[in-house]
């Protein structure tokens, strides 16, 4: 039977429990220990699809087809955990499940209530995760203890540790130490409160996880201890870090996390913490051999957060080199109002990221043209794929007003199309062409070279697609169609021939992509770019070496 581990968190959101949830995975994982991870979000909205990325970041999705929140991204970057639909439960989705119910007369006549009937589908929501091959659980509870939304969820957990008994549940709470500048102090305060809004609730956690800027002294450790009734050495100290995230992990290996959730769930590992590989990482995040800088250009440039996975990946691409990617965000309308030089000078790779809705569409038709001509390497995701598409139709095809019909439903020519099976589509949540799909690719190109297989699936999440009426006159134009689905005949990959590198997938790559396993396209794609700043560099040393001696003493 599995053991469960709950994250919960304490005084603010925003505090990192899916990155520490996610640690916690991959510490137990270095020992042999098979984890699955798991979110409960106590918002109302039945999954995160239909959220606007600025108010909930990118929409995460699983295999399956399930759209859900971006917490999801951390659990596979650092576990081999499988995620899916039940990855993720919001209170939306428990509630329709128990709206339905009723409709049907399930309850045969019951009143309805938060405890037992909710309760209990949450419950089921940890049940149904709970498989053979998971050794342990970890689910998180979105939210922060003290908020309304949050009771049935805390109420839930807390009887399920009462059901499955002690040494089969441990309660882990991530809580922050504000550091007052001006006294000098960490405070434990907010925290004690926390720890005592959840005791109120019945819930006494065995691991207090603190998030601090300066380090926690050992004063504030006996009092955190004392304060909170949790043992000494399992109040851990979470520092910011100043890498990389990835940082977290060991972090917390150092303090023995993993050794005390071991002891206190009995759990059998395989063998000692492993944690080489990461390691590795690590150094190569520390000391890279160089930097190389890659814009984005996107709508939502704002929100770190919007394109998380797309950022992340990126990284992974430069490990995969020994370099480190800055990012430079770009918003597509800053394009539009300054034209590309102003902000794409210099960029050693140009990425553009999937997107709904018309605002700042031309600024990336506009980044796209300006790739494909200075021959900069272009990477298009999704909708950066169809821009690409619109770009060259419009510029090399003479296809003059080419568009998608999301965004010009009467244009000429309707390079970029509603699929067949959308057309009759008119309810938003969940009815995209969603999750994994094959992808056959095209021998000798460069997406094939990159996966170095002749089929991948990546996943998806669109409603539109390249018109197959217009292949002809763009591949006449030197458009390469490196990967198709095979059963539905969709253009899945596009690049273009004569140029360093310029590919554009309609998936999202950003979804299958680790540290420890950099995405193919990703690592070629920084690979490129590294080639692009290298050739800068040398092109600049020409440039001053053919000047005159006169003239670089002038200069
Ligand atoms: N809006 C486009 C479509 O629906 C692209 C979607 C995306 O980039 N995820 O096809």
């Amino acid at each position: 039977m599995s053991r469960h581990i709950f994250v919960t968190g304490g005084v603010v959101s925003s505090l990192g429990k899916g990155l520490t949830a996610a640690s916690i995975g991959l510490l137990l994982e270095s020992r042999g220990v098979r984890v699955r991870l798991q979110k409960l979000d106590p918002y109302l909205n039945v999954d995160a699809g239909t959220m606007n990325p600025f108010q909930h970041g990118e929409v995460y999705v699983t295999p399956d087809g399930a759209e859900t929140d971006l917490d999801l991204g951390h659990y596979e970057r650092f576990t081999k955990g499988v995620v899916d639909r039940n990855s993720n439960f919001t209170a939306g989705r428990i509630y329709r499940t128990i709206l339905e119910k009723e409709r049907r007369g399930d309850y045969l006549g019951g009143t309805i209530q938060v405890i037992p009937h909710v309760t209990n589908e949450i419950k089921e929501a940890l049940r149904v995760v709970a498989t053979d091959d998971a050794d342990v659980v970890i689910t998180e509870v979105g939210g922060t203890v003290g908020d309304i939304e949050s009771l049935p969820f805390l109420e839930a957990i807390r009887q399920w540790g009462l059901e499955v008994g002690r040494g089969r549940v441990a309660y882990v709470h991530l809580t922050l130490l504000p550091f007052l500048r001006a006294a000098g102090e960490v405070k434990t305060k907010p925290s004690q409160h926390s720890v005592a809004q959840l005791r109120e609730i019945g819930i006494q956690p065995d691991v207090l996880i603190c998030r601090t800027e300066v380090p926690m002294d050992e004063g504030i450790r006996g009092k955190l201890s004392m304060f909170c009734n949790v043992p000494r050495d399992a109040v851990i100290e979470e520092r910011d870090v100043e890498v990389s995230i990835y940082e977290v992990p060991l972090v917390l290996a150092r303090q023995g996390l993993d050794d005390l959730l071991v002891k206190m769930l009995g759990l059998t590992t395989a063998h000692e913490r492993n944690l080489d590989e990461w390691t590795r990482i690590l150094e190569i995040l520390r000391s890279p051999r160089e930097t190389v800088e890659i814009a984005v250009v996107g709508k939502y440039i704002a929100l770190h957060d919007a394109y998380k996975s797309i950022y992340e990946s990126l990284a992974h691409g430069g490990i995969a080199h020994g370099v480190r990617v800055k990012i430079r965000k770009v918003s597509s309308e800053a394009i539009e109002r300054d034209g590309p030089e102003a902000h794409l000078r210099g960029a050693a790779g140009i990425l553009v990221p999937g997107g709904f809705g018309d605002r700042g569409i031309e600024g990336k038709v506009t980044a796209a043209r300006y790739a494909r001509e200075r021959k900069v390497p272009y990477y298009g995701l999704c909708l950066g794929m169809q821009i690409a598409t619109i770009e060259m139709a419009r510029n090399a095809c003479g296809l003059s007003g080419a568009h998608s019909t999301e965004f010009a439903p009467g244009t000429p020519h309707p390079v970029i199309t509603l699929m067949d099976a959308q057309k009759e589509v008119t309810a938003k949540g969940g009815t995209m062409r969603l999750g994994a799909y094959a992808c056959r690719l095209t021998p000798g190109t460069k997406a094939a070279r990159a996966y170095g297989v002749p089929e991948v699936r990546e996943r998806h999440r669109h409603r539109f697609e390249l018109n197959n009426r217009y292949r002809a006159a763009l591949a006449e134009r030197g458009m390469i169609f490196s990967g198709v689905n095979p059963e539905l005949d969709l253009v899945e990959i596009v690049e273009l021939a004569d140029h360093p590198w310029f590919v554009a997938v309609q998936f999202h790559p950003e979804y299958q992509s680790k540290p420890t396993a950099p995405h193919p396209l990703f690592r070629d794609f920084v690979g490129a770019a590294v080639e692009q700043q290298h050739r800068e560099v040398a092109t600049a040393r020409q440039a001053s070496a053919a000047q005159s001696p006169t003239e670089a003493i002038r200069n």
